[in-house]
């Protein structure tokens, strides 16, 4: 891959101010592995003083509001994030595509509000288990990725470096199953040809990532697997032990 492997936690609905000691160590990890872009979204209230607090690491929100401001009761908007220290957000998330009935267009309209806000986006599809089970695992990523990618225009024509999809499988996030090295491999080319389809030659150079149960046992094969250009980590990103082995999967130790 021509960029950095890019390893980002996802803290959900996780963490107090207490735990911006771990988000301190998972800094300290992250400047002993240069070769390695890290990121962590904490939830909104810890952003800030995440943001204030490390160095080495960029901090992003979980999910944004299509709109900047207004009566959106509970949201928080793009700009917001920007202006509390996130510098990336996650958008498309299935606990939020399937607990808060985000469909692909309001993903779509998610992700080019954040690029027009300045923050980078990690967009996340992944299929079910009755949909893989059905065979239908590629049909469906392959429509979820047309259908929710953004415009370029919203990144001022160039998404080089500002998107990155996250093909996480749903029924193995938070389940302790993680998929195949080889399906990993075959759905992330189908991503891959769809960011062609809609990019052209530039849709090559954005990372795919997978999410989905990893750790750090089995971190590197799935780094090392063809067409992975990171990971999305959610539960074994809570604390510096258990990340930092999958920061240091993912490149050499220049500390
Ligand atoms: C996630 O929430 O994006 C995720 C991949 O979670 P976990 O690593 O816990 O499966």
């Amino acid at each position: 891959m021509p960029n950095r492997p890019f390893i980002v936690g996802n803290w959900k609905m996780n963490g107090t101010r207490a735990m911006l000691a771990e988000a301190r160590a998972i800094d300290r990890a992250a400047a002993r592995h240069p070769s390695v872009a890290v990121g962590l979204a904490p939830p909104f209230t810890l952003i800030n003083g995440m943001a204030e607090a490390v160095q080495a690491i960029a901090v992003g929100g979980q999910d944004c509001h299509v709109a900047a401001s207004g009566a959106f009761t509970g949201d928080v908007s793009a700009a917001m994030l920007d202006d509390a220290g996130a510098s990336f957000v996650i958008v498309g998330h299935s606990e939020r595509r399937a607990g808060h009935g985000e469909t692909d267009a309001l993903v779509k309209a998610k992700a080019e509000a954040a690029l027009k806000a300045g923050l980078s986006v990690i967009l996340c599809v992944g299929e079910t288990a009755d949909e893989r089970d059905g065979g239908k695992a590629e049909a469906v990523v392959g429509r979820q990725v047309d259908a929710s990618l953004p415009a370029a225009e919203a990144a001022n024509g160039s998404l080089a470096g500002k998107l990155a999809i996250a093909y996480e499988p749903v029924w193995a996030i938070g389940t302790g199953r993680v998929a195949q090295v080889d399906d990993v491999v075959i759905m992330h080319r189908t991503v891959r040809e769809r960011l062609f389809a809609a990019y052209g030659e530039p849709g090559e150079r954005l990372r795919i990532l997978y999410g989905g149960s990893v750790n750090a046992g089995n971190a590197i094969d799935l780094l090392a697997a063809e067409g992975v250009g990171g990971a999305l980590v959610g539960g074994a990103s809570l604390t510096a032990e258990s990340f930092r082995a999958i920061i240091a999967a993912a490149g050499p130790d220049e500390g």
